[in-house]
């Protein structure tokens, strides 16, 4: 039997040839042979079932395709994680514990927990994608990371079709990085993800972010009236990516697309010479633990703005086609029009090559390109 009459005797939704670029924030992309559309567990127990048969076919686990870029079509199968749900499953004192399951939308869970005065990830809202896949890259935004408030998940090996439960240590939670983006990258699918979050009846905002981030302690003065809500920190967040970064409706984006490199303060002196302006920040290697196993470990690592490097050797709002970087921010490529993956691609190489010719550093891309 082939793959296309496997999936017409199941109950899944599937398609055939079908265009990418509506999967992707990105806008681009060709055909993918098959797209499953996965609505809960069962559907997903469902095709691991079938899938063991042709498990020569490439598969690709897709949620909201905010991290995604297709640099072309896909020939094999996309699973797209349309499973989305918000369960409460224990209470006491000071915490809930709530489980959500994978293609449940980030904001939409964030805005959740800010209704039910639920503290932990209030800075994470307007990141676009899902919860599945926010463990994957391990989210970040203003001073707070999910793995703050991440308690464990569920994962489908795909090899075996069987559950695991992975608790935070076994997820080696990183800057921008988990277990599933190194080792374990495409041989689990995430089902569910619990987090356990602070009840914030006598809300206090963490003044960290606020020294380190005044762009969020300007806005919040803007917006609303110390002491500072809950809700209020969410607004204020909601509304500075609004006015920082390009909105998925208005432009082909998929946010950051460097990751910021860390490098050693000998190398900054280097640097500093040609750009003396240079912000750098201390590594936090608690946040970082990646950086245990690098040769670098004993050396006194920073970490520096690749925004900020972009913007300086004159990529902010340069246009190739339609294919660019944000008039606001060097460090979002964006498309404005049609254009290919080829394309972005293409452009992404040059603004690695400018960096790399004048610091000599190899800038990583941290949006996945498939
Ligand atoms: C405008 C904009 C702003 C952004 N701002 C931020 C930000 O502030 N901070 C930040 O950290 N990120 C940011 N991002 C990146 C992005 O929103 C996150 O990485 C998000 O978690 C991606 O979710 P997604 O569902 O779209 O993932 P996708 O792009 O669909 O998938 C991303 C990766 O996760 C894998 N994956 C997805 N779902 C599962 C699953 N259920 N099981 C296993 N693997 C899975 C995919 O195979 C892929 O490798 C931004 C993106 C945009 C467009």
């Amino acid at each position: 039997m082939t793959i296309s009459d496997a999936l017409k005797s199941s109950l899944l939704k599937y398609k055939e040839n079908e265009p990418l670029a509506k999967y992707s924030t990105m806008r681009v992309g060709d055909e993918a042979d098959f797209l499953v559309e996965i609505h809960s567990e069962e559907d997903l127990k469902t095709f691991l079932n079938l899938y063991k048969d042709y498990a020569d076919l490439p598969l690709l686990i897709l949620g909201e395709g905010s991290n995604t870029l297709f640099s072309d079509g896909y020939r094999g199968i996309v699973l797209h994680m349309m499973n989305a749900g918000i369960e409460q499953i224990s209470e006491d004192d000071n915490f809930v514990t709530i489980r959500v399951t994978a293609g449940q939308n980030w904001h939409k869970f964030v805005e959740y927990t800010v209704n039910n005065n639920l503290s932990g990830v209030e800075n994470l809202a307007f990141i676009p994608g899902t919860v599945g896949a926010a463990p994957v890259q391990n989210i970040a935004a203003y001073g707070q990371v999910q793995e703050d408030s991440f308690l464990s998940l569920e994962a489908y090996e795909i090899s075996t079709g069987e559950k695991q439960v992975f608790d935070e240590p076994e997820c080696e939670f990183g800057y921008r990085s988990s277990v599933f983006k190194t080792t374990l990258k495409d041989k689990f699918v995430i089902s569910s993800v619990t987090y356990k979050l602070k009840k914030a009846s006598e809300y206090i905002p963490e003044t960290s972010y606020h020294s380190r981030y005044e762009s969020l302690s300007g806005i919040l003065e803007e917006i609303a009236t110390a002491p500072y809500t809950l809700k209020d920190v969410f607004n204020a967040v909601v509304e500075i990516r609004k006015r920082k970064l390009p909105q998925v409706e208005d432009y082909g984006t998929l946010g950051s697309f460097f990751v910021n490199p860390f490098i050693t303060t000998e190398k900054l002196k280097e640097i500093q010479i040609k750009f003396p302006d240079i912000q750098y920040y201390p590594v936090d290697k608690m946040q970082y633990p990646a950086l245990e196993d690098s040769k670098l470990k004993d050396a006194e690592l920073v970490k520096i703005p690749v925004g900020w490097l972009l913007e300086e050797l004159g990529w902010k709002g340069k246009m190739i086609g339609n294919v660019g970087t944000y008039q606001k921010h060097a460090l979002c490529v964006i498309t404005n029009g049609p254009a290919t993956g080829k394309e972005v691609i293409e452009y992404m190489n040059q603004m690695k090559k400018s960096v790399m010719d004048a610091t000599g550093i190899e800038i990583q891309s941290e949006v996945n390109i498939v």
